[in-house]
């Protein structure tokens, strides 16, 4: 059966992220196959029927959100447990997740899809957490969403509990997930090579993996990081910086996508650049651990050297939301203070990042990421009749400062309605969150990783 049409009509505004950023007032958007075949002003497509048509005039219409660097997995049932002294909780987050049990994680994850929706994010780059994609497959299927996936994996010793393989297991593992993975519920799925780290995998790995992704036309990700630390220990083994490494190692290009990248320096801007790669950055996640965005992050330098920048929500236990509104706000935000200079990122930059760059940078920028006529139908409806929304002059401005994901009405994906009137269906809220819970007490008590439940008396 044929996917029924859908028109969102007479918009307040429309804020295309296309080719020239138009705002369309008034603007409407004719759907049909899943795919944008329309967009112009309300009284020009008058005429245009469809089988749903949204009344939006209360509504600013946005590209569906694109978020490139989100852990699913164990965190939801563990949120928030991690009290503010506990330093890095990195080695508790990984021997947690590989605790999850195949059930445990599909109802997980069902929440993180739910979260995600909710907030307005279409499409979401899972950096290899997931254990059993098998089982998350119907959460996948079911929230209607775009899902980048892959298996993290590592082939040298790592400080904290990683799943370690021989290197040519490794690159044997990630070949078979690509090719089971790839491609899934109608091209909604993408599976891409997930190396963790350059240091905990070898540069044969490396290079192993890159070479299963050229093969098979898909990406690579992984975790990186430099400083001045980083490159003392680099430049002992022969290497300028990390980034300069993976030149060397001829791992970088359009294909590769660097996850959250702070401490780099010029010369190694110049490395991305020049091979196309593209990075996420968590400005949130930056900011609640203690980064140091003033000295670390190089997000406007980046943008100025046409590098594709994406923005991530990282995990539920660093962010810790899953809202991309509030890491756009957070991108905008904290470059003005860190250098004192309020025309850093501004708010519209930070929408592109959240969209049209986003898509670009996680390979999907030729099908999402703007409203224009042939782009698959991803797209987000604000609710304007809300207090944060007003007085609406500028759309970009109320949308990254003043609001958050709260006000997202309605989701399309791929041409179909997933959130209608702030409810989705595809899952019972209350049940699954007293499932999640449940799950939570359990894992703790399986992994004995617990920690006083408040600095306050909780009587
Ligand atoms: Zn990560």
């Amino acid at each position: 059966m044929a996917q029924p049409s859908l028109k969102i009509d007479r918009a307040r505004f429309v804020l295309t992220v296309d080719q020239q950023r138009r705002i369309i007032r008034d603007g409407s958007i004719v759907i049909e196959g899943g795919k944008i075949v329309r967009v112009g002003r309300g009284d020009e497509l008058a005429d245009t029927r469809a089988d749903r048509v949204i009344d939006a005039r209360e509504f600013v219409v946005t590209p569906g959100f694109v978020n490139g660097h989100m852990h699913i997995s164990y965190a939801h049932p563990v949120r928030g447990i991690f009290p503010d002294d506990v330093g890095s909780p990195l080695k508790h987050v990984f021997a947690l997740q590989l605790a999850m049990t195949e059930e445990e994680e599909y109802h997980t994850s069902l929440l993180a899809m739910l979260e995600l929706v909710r907030n307005g994010t279409v499409c979401l780059l899972d950096p290899g957490s997931t254990k059993f994609p098998d089982a998350c497959l119907q959460a996948y299927a079911d929230a209607g969403v775009r899902v980048i996936l892959g298996e993290a994996v590592t082939d040298r010793e790592a400080p904290f509990p990683q799943p370690r393989y021989a290197m040519a297991e490794a690159a044997a593992r990630t070949a078979a997930f690509i090719d089971k993975w790839n491609g899934r519920l109608d091209g909604r799925v993408r599976a891409w090579a997930m190396p963790f780290s350059p240091e905990t995998c070898s540069a044969e790995l490396l290079q192993a993996l890159k070479r299963v992704v050229e093969e098979r036309g898909t990406g690579l990700t992984l975790h990186h990081g430099s400083g001045a630390q980083a490159r003392k220990e680099y430049q002992a083994r022969g290497a300028k910086s990390p980034t300069e490494y993976l030149e060397a190692l001829g791992v970088l290009g359009p294909n590769v996508l660097l996850a959250h990248a702070l401490g780099i320096d010029d010369g190694e801007i110049d490395c991305i650049a020049r091979t196309g790669a593209a990075v996420t950055m968590c400005p949130v996640t930056a900011a609640k651990g203690g980064r140091g965005v003033g000295a670390q992050g190089r997000m406007p330098e980046l943008l100025a050297r046409g590098v594709r920048v994406a923005l991530g929500c990282d995990s539920p236990n660093n962010s810790n939301h899953l809202d991309l509104v509030r890491a756009m706000n957070m991108a905008a935000i904290q470059y003005k203070d860190a250098r004192q200079d309020t025309t850093q990122i501004p708010a519209e930059t930070a929408l592109e990042m959240g969209t049209r760059l986003g898509a670009a940078a996680v390979g999907l920028g030729d099908e999402i990421g703007a409203i224009e006529p042939g782009k698959r139908a991803d797209l987000v409806l604000f609710d304007t009749r809300r207090p944060e929304w007003q007085a609406l002059w500028n759309p970009v401005n109320n949308l990254i400062y003043n609001t958050d994901g709260r006000s997202v009405h309605t989701v399309v994906i791929d041409g179909r309605i997933v959130v209608d009137n702030y409810r989705q269906t595809f899952v019972d809220e209350a049940r699954l969150f007293s499932t999640v819970q449940e799950i939570g007490e359990r894992l703790q008590a399986r992994t004995g990783i617990t920690f006083p439940r408040s600095r306050w008396p909780v009587l």
